[in-house]
Protein backbone atom coordinates (compact mmCIF):
# COMPACT_ATOMS: atom_id res chain seq x y z
CA UNK A 1 0.00 0.00 0.00
CA UNK A 2 2.80 2.67 1.14
CA UNK A 3 4.92 1.82 -2.19
CA UNK A 4 2.41 3.31 -4.36
CA UNK A 5 1.68 6.54 -2.69
CA UNK A 6 4.46 7.99 -4.41
CA UNK A 7 4.44 11.27 -1.80
CA UNK A 8 6.10 8.64 0.73
CA UNK A 9 9.19 7.66 -1.84
CA UNK A 10 9.40 11.28 -3.05
CA UNK A 11 8.13 14.03 -1.34
CA UNK A 12 8.63 16.54 -4.27
CA UNK A 13 7.28 14.56 -6.82
CA UNK A 14 5.27 16.74 -9.19
CA UNK A 15 4.24 14.74 -11.98
CA UNK A 16 3.90 10.84 -12.53
CA UNK A 17 2.94 8.25 -15.04
CA UNK A 18 0.36 5.70 -13.44
CA UNK A 19 -2.50 3.29 -14.65
CA UNK A 20 -6.21 3.43 -14.10
CA UNK A 21 -6.92 0.32 -11.63
CA UNK A 22 -10.65 1.59 -11.28
CA UNK A 23 -13.97 4.03 -11.14
CA UNK A 24 -16.66 5.21 -9.83
CA UNK A 25 -18.92 7.37 -8.88
CA UNK A 26 -19.18 8.06 -4.84
CA UNK A 27 -22.98 8.81 -3.31
CA UNK A 28 -22.71 12.26 -4.31
CA UNK A 29 -22.54 11.56 -7.76
CA UNK A 30 -18.83 12.79 -8.35
CA UNK A 31 -16.50 10.49 -10.51
CA UNK A 32 -13.42 9.14 -9.75
CA UNK A 33 -10.58 7.18 -10.41
CA UNK A 34 -8.25 4.65 -8.77
CA UNK A 35 -4.35 4.80 -9.89
CA UNK A 36 -1.79 1.76 -9.64
CA UNK A 37 0.31 4.58 -7.77
CA UNK A 38 -0.51 8.46 -7.70
CA UNK A 39 1.53 11.53 -6.04
CA UNK A 40 -1.80 12.80 -5.31
CA UNK A 41 -2.19 13.26 -1.37
CA UNK A 42 -5.80 12.42 0.01
CA UNK A 43 -7.01 14.77 3.22
CA UNK A 44 -5.72 13.36 6.58
CA UNK A 45 -4.00 14.08 8.84
CA UNK A 46 -4.73 17.99 9.32
CA UNK A 47 -3.20 18.28 5.69
CA UNK A 48 -5.91 18.98 2.73
CA UNK A 49 -5.53 16.80 -0.68
CA UNK A 50 -3.39 17.93 -3.35
CA UNK A 51 -5.16 19.03 -6.58
CA UNK A 52 -3.97 19.02 -9.88
CA UNK A 53 -4.86 17.14 -13.50
CA UNK A 54 -4.58 13.73 -14.75
CA UNK A 55 -4.07 14.13 -18.45
CA UNK A 56 -4.99 16.97 -18.07
CA UNK A 57 -8.46 16.81 -16.54
CA UNK A 58 -8.96 18.71 -13.03
CA UNK A 59 -8.51 16.66 -10.12
CA UNK A 60 -10.95 18.85 -7.93
CA UNK A 61 -10.67 16.70 -4.56
CA UNK A 62 -8.35 13.38 -3.44
CA UNK A 63 -10.07 11.26 -0.51
CA UNK A 64 -8.51 7.90 0.81
CA UNK A 65 -11.59 5.48 1.50
CA UNK A 66 -10.99 2.16 2.71
CA UNK A 67 -7.48 1.83 2.03
CA UNK A 68 -7.53 3.10 -1.98
CA UNK A 69 -7.11 6.85 -3.04
CA UNK A 70 -10.17 8.25 -4.60
CA UNK A 71 -9.41 10.94 -7.30
CA UNK A 72 -12.24 13.22 -7.80
CA UNK A 73 -12.36 14.59 -11.24
CA UNK A 74 -14.03 17.45 -12.86
CA UNK A 75 -14.30 16.36 -16.13
CA UNK A 76 -14.61 12.86 -18.09
CA UNK A 77 -11.31 10.89 -18.78
CA UNK A 78 -10.94 9.52 -21.97
CA UNK A 79 -7.45 7.35 -21.45
CA UNK A 80 -7.90 4.23 -21.10
CA UNK A 81 -4.43 2.77 -20.03
CA UNK A 82 -1.58 4.84 -19.55
CA UNK A 83 -2.05 8.20 -17.59
CA UNK A 84 0.09 11.20 -16.94
CA UNK A 85 -0.60 13.19 -13.41
CA UNK A 86 0.47 16.28 -12.12
CA UNK A 87 0.22 18.09 -8.78
CA UNK A 88 -0.37 21.61 -8.14
CA UNK A 89 2.86 22.39 -6.64
CA UNK A 90 2.30 25.53 -5.20
CA UNK A 91 -0.36 24.48 -3.10
CA UNK A 92 1.43 21.19 -1.96
CA UNK A 93 4.16 22.69 -1.05
CA UNK A 94 2.26 25.65 1.35
CA UNK A 95 0.72 22.92 2.51
CA UNK A 96 4.27 20.97 3.69
CA UNK A 97 5.12 24.30 5.07
CA UNK A 98 2.31 24.89 7.37
CA UNK A 99 1.82 21.43 8.43
CA UNK A 100 5.51 20.67 9.41
CA UNK A 101 5.93 24.04 10.68
CA UNK A 102 2.84 23.10 12.89
CA UNK A 103 4.66 20.07 13.76
CA UNK A 104 7.59 22.42 15.26
CA UNK A 105 5.05 24.84 17.11
CA UNK A 106 3.39 22.47 18.89
CA UNK A 107 6.96 20.50 19.97
CA UNK A 108 7.81 23.97 21.11
CA UNK A 109 5.18 24.40 23.57
CA UNK A 110 5.78 20.76 24.56
CA UNK A 111 9.48 21.66 25.13
CA UNK A 112 9.12 24.94 27.01
CA UNK A 113 5.98 24.61 28.72
CA UNK A 114 5.26 21.06 28.83
CA UNK A 115 1.47 22.68 26.61
CA UNK A 116 0.07 19.79 24.62
CA UNK A 117 -1.48 20.78 21.04
CA UNK A 118 -4.91 19.59 21.03
CA UNK A 119 -6.11 19.92 17.46
CA UNK A 120 -4.90 21.60 13.83
CA UNK A 121 -6.74 23.25 11.68
CA UNK A 122 -5.14 23.86 7.85
CA UNK A 123 -7.15 27.38 6.92
CA UNK A 124 -6.76 29.15 3.14
CA UNK A 125 -5.34 31.86 4.84
CA UNK A 126 -4.41 30.63 8.54
CA UNK A 127 -3.81 27.91 10.36
CA UNK A 128 -4.20 27.24 14.30
CA UNK A 129 -3.49 25.15 17.00
CA UNK A 130 -5.51 24.23 19.69
CA UNK A 131 -3.41 24.79 23.00
CA UNK A 132 -4.74 22.48 25.95
CA UNK A 133 -4.25 25.10 28.23
CA UNK A 134 -6.87 27.66 30.16
CA UNK A 135 -4.09 30.50 29.21
CA UNK A 136 -0.52 31.34 27.76
CA UNK A 137 1.04 34.64 27.89
CA UNK A 138 2.68 37.06 25.76
CA UNK A 139 5.79 35.64 27.06
CA UNK A 140 5.01 32.00 26.26
CA UNK A 141 3.43 32.90 22.76
CA UNK A 142 7.44 34.62 21.97
CA UNK A 143 9.26 32.11 23.61
CA UNK A 144 7.97 29.72 21.30
CA UNK A 145 7.98 31.28 18.51
CA UNK A 146 11.50 31.98 18.90
CA UNK A 147 12.50 28.60 19.47
CA UNK A 148 10.28 27.48 16.61
CA UNK A 149 11.84 30.33 13.92
CA UNK A 150 15.80 28.60 15.61
CA UNK A 151 14.58 25.50 14.57
CA UNK A 152 13.62 26.20 11.21
CA UNK A 153 17.02 28.79 10.84
CA UNK A 154 19.08 26.21 11.70
CA UNK A 155 17.71 24.13 8.60
CA UNK A 156 17.55 20.85 10.30
CA UNK A 157 16.59 17.51 8.19
CA UNK A 158 13.34 16.18 8.19
CA UNK A 159 13.94 12.05 8.14
CA UNK A 160 10.96 9.98 7.85
CA UNK A 161 11.06 6.24 8.98
CA UNK A 162 9.02 3.23 9.31
CA UNK A 163 8.78 1.27 11.77
CA UNK A 164 7.02 -1.64 13.52
CA UNK A 165 5.50 -1.20 17.09
CA UNK A 166 8.17 -3.31 18.69
CA UNK A 167 10.75 -0.61 17.45
CA UNK A 168 8.60 2.10 18.85
CA UNK A 169 9.99 2.30 22.18
CA UNK A 170 13.47 2.97 21.31
CA UNK A 171 12.27 6.59 20.65
CA UNK A 172 10.64 9.50 22.56
CA UNK A 173 7.72 10.27 20.93
CA UNK A 174 5.45 13.37 21.74
CA UNK A 175 2.63 12.12 21.71
CA UNK A 176 1.07 8.15 21.70
CA UNK A 177 0.39 6.73 18.11
CA UNK A 178 -3.86 6.25 17.02
CA UNK A 179 -2.28 3.32 14.84
CA UNK A 180 -0.02 0.15 15.02
CA UNK A 181 0.67 -1.00 11.24
CA UNK A 182 2.71 0.69 9.36
CA UNK A 183 4.13 3.84 11.61
CA UNK A 184 5.75 6.47 9.79
CA UNK A 185 8.06 8.57 12.38
CA UNK A 186 8.15 12.01 11.07
CA UNK A 187 11.91 12.94 13.13
CA UNK A 188 13.51 16.18 13.56
CA UNK A 189 17.45 15.13 15.26
CA UNK A 190 17.07 16.43 18.95
CA UNK A 191 13.78 18.11 18.95
CA UNK A 192 10.53 16.15 18.18
CA UNK A 193 9.73 12.44 17.00
CA UNK A 194 6.35 12.24 16.01
CA UNK A 195 4.13 10.06 14.26
CA UNK A 196 2.90 11.33 11.14
CA UNK A 197 1.73 9.94 7.55
CA UNK A 198 1.59 13.60 6.28
CA UNK A 199 4.10 15.57 3.47
CA UNK A 200 7.68 17.42 4.51
CA UNK A 201 10.18 19.25 3.36
CA UNK A 202 13.53 17.24 3.92
CA UNK A 203 15.12 20.09 5.71
CA UNK A 204 13.66 23.04 8.08
CA UNK A 205 14.83 25.65 6.22
CA UNK A 206 12.50 25.30 3.58
CA UNK A 207 9.54 26.55 5.84
CA UNK A 208 10.69 29.65 5.93
CA UNK A 209 9.58 31.52 8.65
CA UNK A 210 7.25 31.06 11.25
CA UNK A 211 4.59 33.85 12.77
CA UNK A 212 2.33 33.93 15.21
CA UNK A 213 -0.40 36.37 14.38
CA UNK A 214 -3.16 36.46 17.50
CA UNK A 215 -4.75 34.04 19.91
CA UNK A 216 -8.32 33.46 20.79
CA UNK A 217 -10.26 32.20 24.01
CA UNK A 218 -12.02 28.60 23.36
CA UNK A 219 -13.32 26.79 25.97
CA UNK A 220 -10.55 25.68 28.75
CA UNK A 221 -8.27 26.44 25.61
CA UNK A 222 -5.95 28.95 23.50
CA UNK A 223 -6.58 28.53 19.38
CA UNK A 224 -2.85 30.18 18.66
CA UNK A 225 -3.26 31.28 15.02
CA UNK A 226 0.14 31.32 12.77
CA UNK A 227 1.47 31.12 9.52
CA UNK A 228 4.50 29.56 7.91
CA UNK A 229 6.25 30.37 4.19
CA UNK A 230 4.62 32.59 2.35
CA UNK A 231 1.91 33.22 4.21
CA UNK A 232 3.66 35.42 6.04
CA UNK A 233 4.72 37.50 3.48
CA UNK A 234 1.28 37.73 2.45
CA UNK A 235 -0.03 38.58 5.87
CA UNK A 236 3.03 40.96 6.06
CA UNK A 237 1.91 42.91 3.01
CA UNK A 238 -1.58 43.24 3.70
CA UNK A 239 -1.49 44.45 7.38
CA UNK A 240 1.43 46.89 5.48
CA UNK A 241 -1.01 48.29 3.15
CA UNK A 242 -3.69 48.87 5.77
CA UNK A 243 -1.53 50.49 8.46
CA UNK A 244 0.40 52.66 5.88
CA UNK A 245 -3.40 53.77 4.67
CA UNK A 246 -4.34 54.19 8.47
CA UNK A 247 -1.18 56.47 8.64
CA UNK A 248 -1.68 58.47 5.60
CA UNK A 249 -5.30 58.91 6.95
CA UNK A 250 -4.47 60.16 10.83
CA UNK A 251 -1.54 61.94 8.96
CA UNK A 252 0.80 60.44 11.77
CA UNK A 253 3.69 57.65 11.56
CA UNK A 254 2.86 54.11 11.60
CA UNK A 255 4.26 53.70 15.32
CA UNK A 256 1.99 56.55 15.71
CA UNK A 257 -1.91 55.45 14.38
CA UNK A 258 -2.77 54.20 17.95
CA UNK A 259 -2.28 57.49 19.66
CA UNK A 260 -3.71 58.94 17.30
CA UNK A 261 -6.51 57.12 16.88
CA UNK A 262 -6.82 57.38 20.45
CA UNK A 263 -6.82 60.87 20.00
CA UNK A 264 -9.40 60.93 17.59
CA UNK A 265 -12.08 58.99 19.72
CA UNK A 266 -11.15 60.99 22.94
CA UNK A 267 -12.11 64.18 20.62
CA UNK A 268 -14.98 62.72 19.04
CA UNK A 269 -16.60 61.79 22.40
CA UNK A 270 -16.44 65.24 23.87
CA UNK A 271 -17.79 67.19 20.43
CA UNK A 272 -20.55 64.22 21.07
CA UNK A 273 -20.94 65.91 24.56
CA UNK A 274 -21.06 69.30 23.09
CA UNK A 275 -23.21 68.54 20.61
CA UNK A 276 -25.85 67.05 22.50
CA UNK A 277 -25.51 69.93 25.36
CA UNK A 278 -26.44 72.11 22.07
CA UNK A 279 -29.01 70.88 21.19
CA UNK A 280 -30.80 70.51 24.19
CA UNK A 281 -29.96 74.53 24.92
CA UNK A 282 -31.63 74.86 21.09
CA UNK A 283 -34.88 72.70 22.08
CA UNK A 284 -35.78 75.18 25.13
CA UNK A 285 -35.11 78.04 22.76
CA UNK A 286 -37.50 77.02 20.23
CA UNK A 287 -39.98 75.98 23.19
CA UNK A 288 -39.82 79.43 24.36
CA UNK A 289 -40.21 81.00 20.82
CA UNK A 290 -43.25 78.36 20.35
CA UNK A 291 -44.98 79.44 23.49
CA UNK A 292 -44.23 83.85 22.33
CA UNK A 293 -46.69 82.43 19.51
CA UNK A 294 -49.43 80.55 20.86
CA UNK A 295 -53.09 80.71 20.17
CA UNK A 296 -55.28 80.95 22.69
CA UNK A 297 -53.79 78.11 24.89
CA UNK A 298 -52.77 76.02 21.99
CA UNK A 299 -49.07 75.97 21.05
CA UNK A 300 -49.24 73.93 17.54
CA UNK A 301 -45.85 73.54 15.02
CA UNK A 302 -45.25 71.66 11.66
CA UNK A 303 -41.69 70.08 10.80
CA UNK A 304 -39.86 67.87 7.85
CA UNK A 305 -37.61 65.35 8.87
CA UNK A 306 -37.37 65.86 12.84
CA UNK A 307 -37.23 62.89 14.83
CA UNK A 308 -40.25 61.69 16.77
CA UNK A 309 -37.70 61.59 20.40
CA UNK A 310 -37.16 65.59 19.26
CA UNK A 311 -40.53 66.16 19.01
CA UNK A 312 -41.11 64.63 22.32
CA UNK A 313 -38.43 66.57 23.91
CA UNK A 314 -39.73 69.69 22.64
CA UNK A 315 -44.02 68.71 23.62
CA UNK A 316 -42.60 68.16 27.54
CA UNK A 317 -40.31 71.57 27.28
CA UNK A 318 -43.31 73.45 26.23
CA UNK A 319 -45.46 72.14 28.68
CA UNK A 320 -42.88 72.31 31.31
CA UNK A 321 -42.48 76.01 31.06
CA UNK A 322 -45.98 76.71 30.21
CA UNK A 323 -49.04 74.70 32.71
CA UNK A 324 -51.53 76.00 31.05
CA UNK A 325 -51.14 75.16 27.17
CA UNK A 326 -51.44 72.26 25.05
CA UNK A 327 -48.81 71.29 22.68
CA UNK A 328 -49.39 69.49 19.07
CA UNK A 329 -46.75 68.93 17.01
CA UNK A 330 -46.35 67.03 13.79
CA UNK A 331 -43.09 65.89 11.78
CA UNK A 332 -43.39 64.50 7.94
CA UNK A 333 -40.71 62.26 7.58
CA UNK A 334 -40.27 61.23 4.05
CA UNK A 335 -43.68 58.99 3.55
CA UNK A 336 -44.85 59.08 7.23
CA UNK A 337 -46.33 61.28 9.69
CA UNK A 338 -45.85 61.83 13.13
CA UNK A 339 -47.39 63.69 16.36
CA UNK A 340 -47.34 63.99 19.47
CA UNK A 341 -49.72 65.97 21.94
CA UNK A 342 -49.32 67.10 25.58
CA UNK A 343 -51.09 68.90 28.39
CA UNK A 344 -49.49 70.82 31.25
CA UNK A 345 -50.22 69.89 34.43
CA UNK A 346 -53.45 72.52 35.24
CA UNK A 347 -55.26 71.43 32.08
CA UNK A 348 -58.08 68.64 31.79
CA UNK A 349 -58.62 67.86 28.14
CA UNK A 350 -57.45 64.17 27.45
CA UNK A 351 -54.71 64.18 25.02
CA UNK A 352 -55.82 60.04 23.97
CA UNK A 353 -59.36 62.05 22.06
CA UNK A 354 -56.34 63.47 19.91
CA UNK A 355 -54.87 59.65 19.16
CA UNK A 356 -58.26 58.46 18.93
CA UNK A 357 -59.08 60.87 16.69
CA UNK A 358 -56.58 60.74 13.99
CA UNK A 359 -54.58 57.65 14.16
CA UNK A 360 -57.44 55.67 11.71
CA UNK A 361 -56.82 58.67 9.10
CA UNK A 362 -53.19 57.93 8.84
CA UNK A 363 -54.02 54.30 9.12
CA UNK A 364 -51.34 54.52 12.25
CA UNK A 365 -50.33 53.40 15.68
CA UNK A 366 -49.53 55.03 18.61
CA UNK A 367 -49.75 55.16 22.58
CA UNK A 368 -49.70 57.31 25.68
CA UNK A 369 -52.21 58.27 28.45
CA UNK A 370 -54.65 61.47 29.25
CA UNK A 371 -51.57 63.66 29.52
CA UNK A 372 -49.30 62.87 26.87
CA UNK A 373 -49.82 60.42 23.47
CA UNK A 374 -47.94 60.22 20.33
CA UNK A 375 -48.49 57.87 16.96
CA UNK A 376 -47.79 57.94 13.45
CA UNK A 377 -48.90 56.92 10.28
CA UNK A 378 -49.03 56.86 6.30
CA UNK A 379 -49.06 60.56 4.47
CA UNK A 380 -52.59 60.62 3.94
CA UNK A 381 -52.85 63.95 3.76
CA UNK A 382 -50.42 67.21 4.80
CA UNK A 383 -48.74 68.54 8.49
CA UNK A 384 -50.21 71.19 8.11
CA UNK A 385 -54.22 69.84 7.84
CA UNK A 386 -53.18 67.06 10.12
CA UNK A 387 -51.94 69.74 12.85
CA UNK A 388 -55.66 71.31 12.34
CA UNK A 389 -57.36 68.29 12.86
CA UNK A 390 -55.47 67.45 16.06
CA UNK A 391 -56.27 71.26 17.04
CA UNK A 392 -60.20 70.49 15.77
CA UNK A 393 -60.44 67.55 18.17
CA UNK A 394 -59.93 69.67 21.35
CA UNK A 395 -62.11 72.82 20.44
CA UNK A 396 -64.92 73.23 22.02
ZN1 LIG B 1 3.40 15.70 9.72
Amino acid sequence: MVKERLYYENVYKKTFKARIVDNGIDSEGRPYVILNNTAFYPTGGGQPHDTGTIDGVRVIDVEEVDGEIRHFLDGELHSKKEVEGAIDWERRFDHMQQHTGQHILTAAFVRLFGIQTVSFHLGKELVSIDLDVEDVTSEQLAAAEKLANEIILENRPIETKWVTEEELPQFSLRKQLAVTDNIRLVIIPDFDHNGCGGTHPSSTGQIGLLKILSTEKQRRKVRVHFACGDRVLQQLHRKNEALSAASKLLSAPEDGVKDAIERLLTSHHSLEKTLETAKEDLLSFEAKNLLDNKNGNIVKASFTDRTVQELQKLARLIVAENDSVIALLVAENEDRLQFVAARGASVGTSMKLVSTAVLPLLNGKGGGNDTFVQGGGERTMTAKELLNLMENTISY
